[in-house]
């Protein structure tokens, strides 16, 4: 295993307010109201930017679900989201 963070999962998990929208890259602190769409709400839709930082993510789509990465903030998996 790694050292990676874990620090955008637990985030995610906690479920901790985005400070930036995880489809956009918004800076929602400084631009205010969350718009997620459905699918993204219910986390169906790959993030594409680190809702902690901002960095855009590497982001793997597969056929049973994504994960995105920050190289920051470590590791999101959507199979974490739906064993929930
Ligand atoms: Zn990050």
């Amino acid at each position: 295993m790694s050292k990676e963070s874990t620090e955008l999962l637990e985030a995610l998990l906690a479920g901790d307010a985005p400070r930036f929208h995880p489809n956009t890259g918004q800076n929602l602190a400084e631009d205010g109201a969350l718009k997620l769409s459905p699918s993204a709400r219910a986390g169906l839709e790959a993030p594409r930017y680190c809702q902690l930082c901002g960095r855009r993510m590497v982001v793997q789509v597969r056929p049973d679900g994504w994960d995105a990465r920050c190289s920051r903030h470590g590791t999101i998996d959507s199979m974490y989201l739906d064993n929930r």
